[in-house]
């Protein structure tokens, strides 16, 4: 991973950067912070850095036969540990480097819930007593190149009680050349012990502005810095086509006081499942909401996607005061009746007509 692969964290980048230029990087590191904000990345870049053989004034050189084993994961001097679920034959986090590895280079920004549903159908993981042993064993061994040797521990909090006391002793009689790297989005719960013997860095969110840069003004500002749910957002945006293309032809219909129109939506709807007009339901109401919110014209307290946006600002205006409750209770009611195994076409239809009633050219 190199440092200008990571969004955002300019001062910290800056403050890793001239930390391993001035040898002064500690030899256990906790970088701790939000879901999202790119802990893993600054460790894997640190940790490139620290290896890098021809290393550049701000970041490695990306090309060095060190750097290509760095960015595979496979350099012989770097060492992780991560939560796992025990499956079978498999008790380490070793069992599972493979599907670490994938995860990791090809997008070093998940959550732990993303990480644990890809390894098993299991919902907890853990970093196990066991581990502790691991992480001693390849710890022991005499480093590759003469260099640093680098453990690099996704999510300490996870670590069982046994696993973190011996780490602990590990961590207060370090092996020769050897760094942690910690990382942590609940350091509170981690033994306080380690923690005093860590420097402690905490990684803010990502600034709105180089989110913006990667996925755009909208989803920047509502993921507020979190990478991770900016990704799940984009997907989001996908899925909600469909609820707006819906939500446009209900209100088109009743706009318009075309009966037919209304009868063809209200067709079109009822041929599909009940949890799908259940979710267009529960989807009406939040973006009713946030067109009524975008005519009252504050746009700073909004959280649609660009295709909401634009298809708001045409709409917003049908939206006020006086007919936005009834507009509210009659969407309240349709999920309510849907909920309630009323038969869908009455539902829809009755709703369609309810709304002519309330929006007014
Ligand atoms: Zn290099």
């Amino acid at each position: 991973m190199l440092f200008r692969e990571i969004i955002g964290q300019e001062n910290l980048k800056a403050h890793l950067i001239n930390s391993v230029k001035e040898n002064r990087i500690p030899h256990a590191l906790l970088l701790w912070g939000n879901e999202g904000c790119g802990k893993l990345a600054l460790a894997l870049a640190t940790a490139q850095y620290l290896q890098c053989e021809n290393r550049q004034e701000h970041d490695s050189c990306g090309v060095c036969p060190t750097c290509r084993l760095m960015q595979n994961l496979t350099h012989p001097d770097l060492h992780f540990a991560f939560p796992i679920t025990k499956e079978g034959s498999k008790t380490v986090c070793n069992d599972f480097m493979n599907s670490w590895r994938e995860k990791v280079t090809e997008n070093p920004y998940f959550s732990y819930k993303e990480w644990i549903n890809t390894i098993s159908n299991e919902k907890q993981g853990l970093i196990y007593s066991n581990e502790s042993e691991e992480i001693l064993r390849k710890l022991s061994l005499k480093s590759y190149s003469n260099g640093y040797k680098i453990m690099i521990i996704w999510l300490a909090e996870k670590m069982h009680e046994t696993c973190a006391n011996k780490l602990l002793k590990l961590i207060e009689e370090p092996p020769e050349n050897t760094i942690f790297i910690l990382i942590s989005e609940q350091p509170d719960i981690i033994l306080p012990t380690i923690i005093s013997r860590s420097q402690m860095i905490h990684v803010p969110v990502i600034d709105e502005e180089s989110l913006s840069k990667v996925v755009g003004n909208n989803i920047a500002h509502i993921a507020n810095g979190n990478y991770i749910k900016a990704l799940e957002l984009s997907k989001e945006e996908y899925s909600n086509t469909d609820n707006l293309e819906n939500y446009r032809s209900l209100m088109l219909g009743a706009y318009s006081k075309d009966l037919l129109t209304l009868k063809n939506w209200t067709e079109s709807m009822a041929s599909r499942s009940r949890e799908y007009i259940k979710d267009f339901l529960s989807y009406t109401q939040f973006i009713t909401r946030e067109c009524f919110i975008a005519h009252l014209q504050n746009s700073s307290l909004n959280y649609m996607i660009s295709s909401e946006q634009a298809f708001s600002d045409k709409f917003k205006r049908f939206l006020t005061v006086d007919n936005i409750e009834n507009i509210m209770e009659l969407f309240n009611k349709a999920s309510r009746d849907i909920s309630q195994n009323v038969n869908t076409k009455i539902v829809l239809f009755d709703l369609g007509i309810n709304l002519m009633t309330q929006i007014k050219k």
